[in-house]
């Protein structure tokens, strides 16, 4: 029996993709990132992936979990060497069980945050991360999402209150931490280890997360700072005086606005006479009531926190424009978009203090001006969370050599003048493994290795975290 006739007597004919169009699908990642797989496998169930990852332990053979696959870090494609199976998790979509007394959702890992959103929405409830994609439930604990709400709401770890895991050993133990407890200290919090980890410890079959009460009134509008310092200003001045109402402060550079308004058809410029300002902050009001009687509004209050900003004799604020929140969002949404459509991206997903984001934009801008004067800086971010996507466009594909030029100085400025981080929010794949093996630190390696070999028999997936412990060498 092959290797694929096994799998297909577990998952059946639909969890095996053979057409060759929808197999390269599961191949190609969101950026840049492709491999070829050996096979494609969806399981449908628990049972079923637990059976899978017991097989593929059992024969040696290497494997790739994937889900929506929007991942940006090639942390869910095959290599190229033909030799690794897609352990795609999309079909894991069983019914939700929404439980609104405790205000929790237990939810399938294959589920799309779109559909999870759309069910929730009829209990006035929501899982607020929001970002440009569309994933599934498993990808996103396992890549511990952040997105435009952190402020307000924190990433995917903050959400989740129990995990069901595949464990990949060799019986393919299913591990349930589905207790449902917000508050727990009578053993150790084991489903942290499975989020933001990639599935390099086990794979997430089924999740009970935390859902927020959906937003009743919102106030949306575009900040153009004065100055790029001002930037900090107008951050501190919002958290002050409008505290947890705020719930987006999002930064947006020139640069990448003019490619999402020249490549995106249906955005609207609201710019005066459409000149785009060398920075712009898209800044969310929110809270989950409608108004009530006597009580300020919510777009009234920050008109009125807004007007303060004018004032003084350096004001922070040189214009606000309040338009409609859904086009606001679009112009967001719709820069990745802008930047893939106009050249070569070289992405850079990084977080620093927020205390350095304007000293480290003004210092690089310099560098980078003078060294790749043929880069266009198209930097936008989350700005309160330290979260950054310093991306660079460049007008071709650069050759590797450039490219490992621009991104270990880059990053040696992140990390080493800076000490941030080479990854916010992605995520650790293929395309940034050379950045965790320059930069982790080696106790961090060592331990990280060593709790792999403890629980895993094989490595999973396309990040290597320290010197794992094969199985045989455990036996
Ligand atoms: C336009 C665009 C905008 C984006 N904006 C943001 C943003 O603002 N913030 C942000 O954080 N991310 C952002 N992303 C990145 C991406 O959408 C997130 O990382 C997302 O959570 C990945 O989920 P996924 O379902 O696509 O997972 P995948 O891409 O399929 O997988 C991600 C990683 O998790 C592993 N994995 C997948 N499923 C499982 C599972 N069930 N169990 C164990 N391991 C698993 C994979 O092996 C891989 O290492 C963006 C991506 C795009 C394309």
């Amino acid at each position: 029996m092959t290797h694929e006739d096994a799998l297909r007597a577990i998952v059946g004919d639909k969890g095996i993709v053979t057409d060759p169009v929808a197999r390269r699908s599961y191949e190609v990642g969101a950026r840049y990132d492709e491999g070829i797989a050996a096979l494609v496998v969806r399981p449908a169930t628990t049972a079923e992936v637990s059976q899978v990852v017991s097989y593929c332990v059992s024969h040696g053979i290497a494997f790739v979990p994937q889900s929506g696959n929007t991942g940006l870090v090639g942390g869910s494609t095959p290599d190229s060497t033909g030799t690794q199976i897609v352990l795609s998790l999309d079909r894991l979509a069983q019914p939700l069980a929404i439980d609104p007394a405790n205000r929790l959702v237990e939810v399938g890992a294959g589920v799309r945050l779109s559909t999870l959103n759309d069910r929730l929405a009829e209990h006035g409830l929501t899982m607020p991360i929001d970002l440009g994609a569309d994933p599934l439930i498993g990808g996103m604990v396992a890549s511990n999402t952040g997105g435009a709400r952190f402020v307000r709401y924190g990433s995917m770890r903050r959400q989740v209150v129990g995990l069901e895991i595949v464990l990949p050993d060799r019986v393919g133990t299913v591990l349930d931490l589905t207790g449902g407890l917000r508050k727990d200290n009578s053993h150790a919090d084991l489903k942290q280890l499975f989020i933001g980890t990639g599935g390099v410890f086990g794979i997430v079959t089924r999740a009970v997360l935390e859902a927020q009460r959906l937003p009743r009134q919102t106030a949306t509008a575009l900040l153009v700072p004065a100055d790029d310092e001002a930037v900090t200003t107008l951050m501190l001045a919002l958290e002050g005086q409008c505290g947890e109402y705020l719930s987006a402060f999002e930064g947006m550079s020139r640069n990448a606005l003019e490619r999402a308004f020249a490549h995106v058809g249906h955005l609207k410029n609201p710019f005066a006479r459409g000149e785009i300002p060398p920075y712009a902050i898209l800044v969310e009001l929110a809270r989950s009531w409608a108004s009530r009687e006597g009580e300020q509004p919510l777009d009234e209050v920050l008109e009125t926190v807004l007007g303060g900003l004018f004032e003084g004799d350096a004001p922070p604020l040189a214009d606000a424009l309040v338009g409609r929140p859904e086009e606001l969002w679009a112009i967001r949404h719709s820069l990745s978009e802008g930047l893939k459509a106009s050249g070569y991206v070289i992405a850079f997903d990084i977080s620093l203090r927020r205390s350095d984001l304007a000293r480290f934009r003004a210092e690089i801008v310099g560098v980078l001006g003078t060294e790749f004067p043929e880069i266009a800086i198209c930097d936008f971010g989350h700005i309160c969370d330290g979260g950054v996507h310093f991306n660079l466009v460049h007008p071709g594909k650069p050759d590797p050599a450039y490219l490992e030029r621009i991104r270990t100085m880059v990053l040696d400025f992140v990390v080493g003048r800076y000490q941030g981080s080479f990854t916010g929010e992605h995520g650790l794949g293929r395309s940034n493994q050379a950045f965790y093996d320059r930069y982790a630190h080696d106790e961090v390696k060592r331990l990280s290795g060593a709790l792999q070999s403890a629980i895993a028999d094989v490595r999973v997936g396309n990040i290597h975290l320290g010197p794992f412990i094969s199985r045989g060498e455990k036996d």
